[in-house]
């Protein structure tokens, strides 16, 4: 027997199968990743037309079946299609660096309404925010967090200072920080600077709602691209390379 599903989903990935039909990732509100089949999707008067490319928002009809890897797509209707985002060059890459990583990280399952939601107020972000760059590291700061490695920057690890002027080491495996004055060559670190830290911490405090009016006014000196993906990859045990962002001018 097989069940029918009614959920939204955000659209990760969609690739040609065979003749006619597409392969399509999906982060589905109701159950987390999902592969599914689009039949006769390439077909020009299929229902599917248009509606299946990456980064469309589909409330979409699945019939499921336990035993079976791939589910049945069986209606999708766009309920947003982040048109403005894919039209910027300076913004698609991060909305596709998010599908990529998700599906890159997610095998299938990690069903979690909160997050599905959560989502998409990120892309809406990356929208509209004058730096998307900002949402898009807060994503991966909020990202590591969901999945339990959430970074401690209140203090130093060691004696417990709060105040870092000259800047601190962020240790990879505590996830935490260390002052000057206690770091003795720790392994996978990264330097930070004091305005480093204290952007840092401003972002890890800032509501997700409001995260597209965040602005960067402090120099910082990390890539925090970079930084958190570092750390992301450190604790999933293998590396991870988000090619989306090659596009990036
Ligand atoms: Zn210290």
């Amino acid at each position: 027997m097989s069940e029918l599903i009614k959920t939204q989903a955000l659209i990760l990935e969609s690739i040609r199968w065979h003749e006619s039909s597409k392969i399509v990732s999906l982060y589905t509100r109701q159950e987390g990743l999902l592969k599914v089949i689009a039949r006769g999707a390439l077909r020009k008067k299929s229902t599917f037309a248009g509606r299946l490319e990456t980064l469309n928002v589909v409330q979409c009809v699945i019939s499921q079946k336990e035993t079976r890897d791939l589910q049945i797509l069986t209606q999708a209707d766009i309920l947003e299609p982040f048109g403005a985002l894919k039209a910027d060059l300076h913004r698609l890459p991060y909305g596709l660096a998010i599908a990529e990583l998700l599906k890159k990280v997610f095998e299938k399952g990690h069903k979690d309404e909160i997050f599905f939601d959560f989502l998409l107020t990120m892309l809406h972000a990356i929208e509209v925010s004058p730096q998307p760059e900002i949402v898009f590291w807060y994503f991966l700061l909020k990202f590591v967090s969901f999945l339990g490695f959430k970074p401690d920057l209140r203090a130093c690890l060691s004696c417990g200072r709060t105040d870092f002027p000259k800047g601190g080491w962020f240790v990879f495996k505590e996830g935490a920080l260390l002052c000057p004055d206690c770091n003795g060559s720790v392994e996978l670190s990264i330097h930070l600077t004091a305005s480093d830290i204290q952007f840092l911490r401003k972002l890890q405090a800032s509501n997700h709602r409001k995260i597209h009016e965040l602005i960067l006014n402090e120099t910082v000196n990390t890539d925090f691209t970079t930084l958190l993906m570092r750390y992301l990859s450190f604790h999933l045990g293998h590396e991870i390379i988000l090619n989306a962002l090659k596009l990036l001018p």
